[in-house]
């Protein structure tokens, strides 16, 4: 349960208040948490926007459930994803930015000020708002593998992995993220199936190259996952090979954990009424720009980019979007 909840569960005699919290005015919403939501609270802070960060589910973003990040400029040695986001954080506190939880429930951006629910409680009034609600992992959409979902079936590795230590896994995916996790589960399992559509990887050739030369990772080309298998837990999977081919085949494989890692969306459907997306649902920005088809509406971060996904670029793209909305508000007033 959300903290505003669990604050209103109390409130038994204000039928009114019961459902709804006084309307908080902020110049500056920030909506996530990720490095493109705290990197935007930092720039805004110390502009004077008195930012509030809504933080969204996930508080930190998708990088707390990583592991080392070592491409991130300034850690020489790597960091934690969780240590990194971390920092950020208290970055953005010294700096007077009020960083609270919650998760924006509904907007209405048909007029200034823009109108926010923050769980379903909690209704805002912002002046400028900064849209960095980041990507969520895709899964397959097969049956089995929403019944075993926390029973086998994971999207992240680094979260799940240490329960599969000396046990056998599959990852389902060919980009980047399949091979960094089947490489981090390689380290704790026995065996690692790694389940490649096409007859080739999409990754980099530096990941494709790691996970050949691991000894416990096999990997299925021109496999997809037909059905998960098991009773109550994950015992097993049905592949197809080469599917729609003359010479197609079903393969069982033996495994304890399925972890799908095969791309992420972009978490945007709140603002569909009102925010242009592309046809998966990315928000459109003025190139160059973190600007919106709404003026005072800013996005930054994995939302609104299809293409570097990166903790830096999203750092980048944040900073943009407080910059932006410093110049937007300064030309309000
Ligand atoms: P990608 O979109 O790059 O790759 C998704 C993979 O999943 C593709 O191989 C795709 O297959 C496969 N896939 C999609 N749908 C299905 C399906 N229904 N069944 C089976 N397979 C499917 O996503 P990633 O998350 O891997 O990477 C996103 C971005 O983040 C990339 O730019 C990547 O480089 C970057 N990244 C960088 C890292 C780093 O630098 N350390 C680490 C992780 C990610 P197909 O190829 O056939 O389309």
């Amino acid at each position: 349960m959300s903290f505003f909840k669990t604050l209103n569960v109390n409130d038994n005699n204000d039928k009114k208040s019961e459902s709804m919290k006084p309307e908080e005015r902020v110049k500056c919403l920030i909506i996530g948490s990720g490095p493109a939501g705290y990197t935007a609270a930092i720039y805004a802070a110390r502009a004077n926007l008195n930012p509030v960060v809504i933080q969204g589910m996930e508080a930190g973003g998708q990088l707390t459930t990583t592991t080392e990040v070592e491409n991130f400029p300034g850690y020489p040695n790597g960091v934690t994803g969780p240590a990194m986001m971390e920092d950020l954080k208290a970055q953005a506190q010294r700096f007077g930015a009020d960083i609270r939880w919650g998760e924006v429930t509904s907007v209405d951006f048909s007029e200034r000020p823009f109108k926010l629910i923050v769980d379903n409680n909690q209704p805002y009034k912002a002046d400028a708002v900064i849209i960095a609600t980041g990507a969520s992992a895709k899964y397959l959409g097969l049956e089995s593998e929403e019944n075993f979902k926390g029973a086998g079936v994971s999207a992240c590795a680094t979260c799940d992995g240490f329960f599969y230590k000396g046990k056998k896994v599959a990852v389902v995916g060919g980009g980047d993220t399949a091979a960094e996790e089947a490489s981090y589960l390689a380290g704790l399992a026995e065996k690692v199936y790694l389940i490649v559509r096409k007859p080739y990887m999409r990754a980099s050739k530096a990941m494709i190259k790691r996970v050949e030369n691991t000894p416990n990772i096999e990997i299925l080309y021109e496999h997809n996952t037909k059905e998960i298998t098991g009773t109550n837990v994950v015992t097993g999977a049905t592949l197809i090979k080469r599917k729609g081919q003359p010479d197609e085949e079903e393969v069982k494989i033996e495994i304890d954990g399925f972890f799908v890692a095969i791309g992420h969306k972009p978490n945007s459907d709140i603002f569909a009424d009102f925010i242009e997306r592309d046809d998966t649902g990315y928000i459109k920005t003025i190139p160059g720009t973190s600007k919106t088809n709404i003026a005072g509406i800013f996005a930054a971060g994995d939302v609104q980019d299809p293409v570097y996904r990166q903790a830096v670029t999203a750092a980048g793209s944040g900073c943009m979007a407080a910059l932006d909305a410093e110049r937007f508000l300064a030309e309000q007033e």
